[in-house]
């Protein structure tokens, strides 16, 4: 959990309240705008450690919510959230100072990312390091994984994750000793924005299995609760940095 507060800025009330309550599950606190002068207004007053920026906003456009901000001199660290074809805006954006942008559609596991590295740039001083930068390697029984290179060794050999195989390990390996449902993994894995089946997530489950376990039929780190989910349930050996 942390307290950093997060202030969007979104027009669109289905994106704004799914980012909302996506992104409050992370444990950021959001303070929420649906126009540019409004949003401009509780960006000057209320100095969120980050902006969620999008430019086609009734009232003020999100470009003159950035060059105000700036023009005030507030250094608040702006991701701008744009839509296919706002290229131009995009460019104009960073060249007025924001900090990263994202192109809509967009995943919450993209949105999330982009985020922490923002944070990590612009926050000078952090009182703690977080979970993930402290123990990027673990060893389960037969199996290392190493989140930072997204790979497996298991028996000396060492495996490729993908993306989305890594999130839900790493979801998994988080949580162990939980059960993690397939809704939960949807959510946080695949985000709002594409919302595929449960099916997709069996489907991953699969082929992560296929890497992270011997034998498939008898899995003993991913395993299937029954009507729940999918529960990590090894014990770490050690964890450490590489
Ligand atoms: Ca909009």
């Amino acid at each position: 959990m942390n307290d950093t507060r997060i202030l969007l800025i979104e027009d669109e009330p289905d994106l704004r309240a799914g980012l909302q309550h996506n992104l409050e599950l992370e444990g950021y606190s959001i303070d929420t705008a649906a126009d540019g002068k409004q949003g401009l207004r509780k960006a000057l007053q209320e100095n969120p450690a980050l902006i969620l920026l999008d430019l086609m906003l009734p009232v003020l456009p999100g470009i003159e919510v950035l060059r105000q901000l700036r023009a005030a001199g507030h250094g608040t660290p702006v991701i701008i959230l744009s839509a296919k074809g706002q290229d131009r805006d995009k460019v104009q954006g960073l060249e007025l100072g924001a900090d990263d942008y994202l192109t809509k559609p967009f995943t919450l596991s993209e949105l999330t990312a982009r985020i922490r590295a923002v944070l990590r740039r612009t926050q000078v001083r952090r009182p703690t390091i977080q979970v993930e930068e402290a123990a990027p390697v673990l060893q389960f029984q037969d199996l290392v994984i190493d989140f930072k290179r997204f790979t497996v060794t298991r028996d000396g050999q060492e495996i490729q994750l993908s993306r989305y195989e890594a999130e839900i390990l790493r979801m998994l390996v988080d949580r162990r000793g939980e059960v993690v449902s397939r809704q939960d993994l949807l959510r946080k894995v695949w985000g709002y924005v594409h919302l595929p089946t449960t099916r997709t997530v069996d489907n991953h489950i699969a082929r992560l299995r296929k890497k992270v376990e011997r034998d498939v039929d008898a899995p003993v780190h991913v395993v299937t609760v029954h009507g729940l989910g999918y529960c990590f349930e090894s014990k770490p050996l050690a964890e450490g940095k590489p």
